[in-house]
């Protein structure tokens, strides 16, 4: 969940193994009758990125519940061997890396910070990114089809992800919320067993050119949801059996 722009940067750049993307034969589900559609930005191509220590992590149940209610494939999900990336991650098109400490959180905790890197890859941020970078940059959003050369752009240029940060925050905010009701729905985590003792424990964010913005900050976006998760938590566990 931490710094994700320099991070979905960082882990194109590390996580090669991980990505190429949609698994072979996987096919896109429909998403939850509440889930919002995607962005309409283009769809780059993403080149595999290396990911040195990580190996592949079995999904848990609950986690390929939400990348079915998310409309998308399972990711692929590594264990990554610290926090260097950051606590968890997605990287474009389709991984999903969390490191030790994420993997030692509560199940709830848990769920929601799948949930959030799930809602990243689902809603094609990273496309999303690409797209804008072109464009601030004054080149168009075809310039190249490949996303890596848009985060490339970032190099040594404070000012573009100055420029950005608004965009990044947006997408975190979204996928905070969109994390949280997956949880709910998949994982019958209330945002105040989730999300909320989550953010609690995790002080960070906030500061000049940040994706995410303080973790108070957060939690009090999420208050709004937490009537929404509490019904879609209830409905989850009447459902199972
Ligand atoms: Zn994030």
């Amino acid at each position: 969940m931490a710094p994700p722009r320099p991070r979905i940067a960082h882990s194109a750049a590390l996580l090669a193994a991980a990505i190429a993307g949609l698994l072979p034969g996987a096919s896109r589900s429909e998403p939850a009758a509440w889930f919002p559609d995607p962005p309409a930005s283009r769809a780059y191509f993403w080149e595999p990125a290396p990911c040195p220590g990580c190996s592949p992590l079995r999904a848990r149940p609950e986690w390929l519940r939400m990348a079915a209610l998310a409309g998308i494939p399972a990711p692929r999900f590594l264990r990554a061997p610290d926090e260097l990336s950051g606590q968890a991650f997605a990287s474009p098109p389709g991984a999903v890396a969390l490191s030790p400490s994420a993997l030692a959180l509560d199940g709830c905790q848990l769920a929601f910070v799948v949930g959030h890197e799930i809602a990243h890859l689902a809603q094609r941020h990273f496309d999303e990114d690409a797209a804008t970078l072109f464009a601030l940059s004054g080149s168009a959003p075809s310039a190249s089809a490949r996303g890596e050369d848009a985060l490339a752009l970032l190099d040594f240029d404070f000012g573009l992800a100055l420029r950005v940060a608004h965009l990044w925050q947006a997408q975190e905010a979204e996928a905070d919320w969109i994390g949280s009701l997956l949880a709910a729905q998949a994982a019958a985590c209330r945002i105040e067993e989730g999300a909320l003792p989550y953010l609690r424990a995790s002080e960070s964010g906030g500061g000049l050119g940040a994706a995410h913005a303080p973790s108070p900050a957060r939690a009090q976006a999420l208050l709004p949801f937490s009537e929404s998760a509490r019904r879609l938590a209830s409905s989850s566990l009447e459902a199972s059996p």
